[in-house]
């Protein structure tokens, strides 16, 4: 029994968004899709734009390595000439396995897919979402989309879709146990005032400056990765980046950090940005409103003196 399209989804709501993706294709009823959950998640989400909605006999949550044998079987099956996931690390990951046992062309987080007679393209966010690439190539071919970017053509979808239960394969893992992130409950995306600091710091004491800094400004501190992901000086609520968070404060100090791309992409809807570095030519300049040159250790001090002065605080 063939099916043009294959989908694949974690949970019912991203089926929801990548049954508004089959009906933009114009695939109803020549699709078929994988929901890596029990029988009653299922029952939420059997849109009769799927010809069958398979689902995991028992539920619980899946390794890749799972995930890419059932996909292997619903391939081999319905040789579908596009074969979709929503983008979550487990589908992108079995994916990329089927992608490579069949030679399939790939696309990554999709903002949309096309399918005309044997071509798919797919357009995708580059350069931190500063630009989009329109891609092209031969079906059969894989890709993941956020499934949330259908959503508009996911409302009201009629139920219908035929169930059918496939039995988990073997885990290769042993899951051994599970470990809380350590989290600071800051809320970067929605300050005012952000205090980014970078690995112009020297030590971790020294935050202490840009922390006293936020406070008499009402605001909060951030940082680049290094700070984060290199020296776990600060976790990971604090990040901001394409990898972090995005912020979008009404001022934006940056202070010893040197403006690259994957940073300053989370920036860019800041309302002022201030950059302090002691390097003139330092690329954060190119996006700074103002701009101070000078070493972070004498300038800081002075001005935390200056606002308490002015704060009276
Ligand atoms: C796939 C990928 C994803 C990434 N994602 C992110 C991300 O999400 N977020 C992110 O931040 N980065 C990210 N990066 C890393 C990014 O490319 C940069 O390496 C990083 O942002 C640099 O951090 P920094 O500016 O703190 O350090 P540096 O680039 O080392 O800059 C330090 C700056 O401090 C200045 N300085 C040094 N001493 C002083 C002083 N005493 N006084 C004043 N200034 C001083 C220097 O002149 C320099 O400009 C990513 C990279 C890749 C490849």
């Amino acid at each position: 029994m063939a099916a043009r399209v294959l989908v694949a989804a974690e949970k019912p709501e991203q089926l929801q968004g990548l049954a508004g993706l089959v009906k933009a294709l114009g695939a109803e009823g020549e699709a078929v899709a994988l929901l890596a959950a029990g029988r009653e998640e299922a029952e939420k989400a059997a849109y009769s734009v799927f010809k069958t909605l398979y689902y995991v006999e028992g539920g619980g949550r899946l390794q890749p390595c799972q995930l890419h044998e059932l996909l292997e079987g619903l391939y081999a099956e319905h040789s579908p000439v596009l074969v979709v996931g929503a983008a979550t690390k487990n589908l992108t990951d079995a994916l990329a396995r089927l992608s490579a046992r069949h030679n399939l062309p790939m696309f990554t987080e999709a903002v949309s897919i096309q399918l005309s007679g044997d071509e798919v393209t797919a357009v995708r966010q580059v350069l931190g979402g500063r630009a989009r690439a329109r891609l092209a190539a031969k079906a059969p071919a894989a890709a993941t989309v956020n499934p949330a970017v259908y959503a508009e053509q996911a409302q009201g979808l009629a139920a219908g879709a035929e169930l059918a239960g496939l039995r988990a394969p073997a885990a290769v893992l042993e899951e051994t146990g599970y470990e809380p992130k350590k989290r600071e409950a800051v809320d970067l995306e929605s300050a005012e005032v952000v205090v980014g600091v970078g690995r112009g710091f020297r030590r971790k004491e020294d935050l202490a400056m840009a922390e006293e800094l936020a406070q008499l400004l009402g605001g909060v501190v951030g940082a680049s990765r290094p700070i984060v992901a290199d020296y776990g000086w600060l976790s990971e609520d604090r990040w901001i980046g394409i990898s972090g968070k995005k912020i979008r404060p009404k001022v934006y100090i940056a202070i010893g950090i040197s403006g690259a791309p994957q940073h300053m992409a989370a920036t860019v809807d800041s309302k002022i940005i201030v950059a302090i570095n002691k390097d003139k030519n330092a690329p954060i300049f190119q996006y700074a409103d103002y701009g101070v040159v000078a070493d972070l250790y004498q300038f800081l001090p002075v001005l935390i003196k200056k606002l308490r002065e002015r704060l009276g605080k």
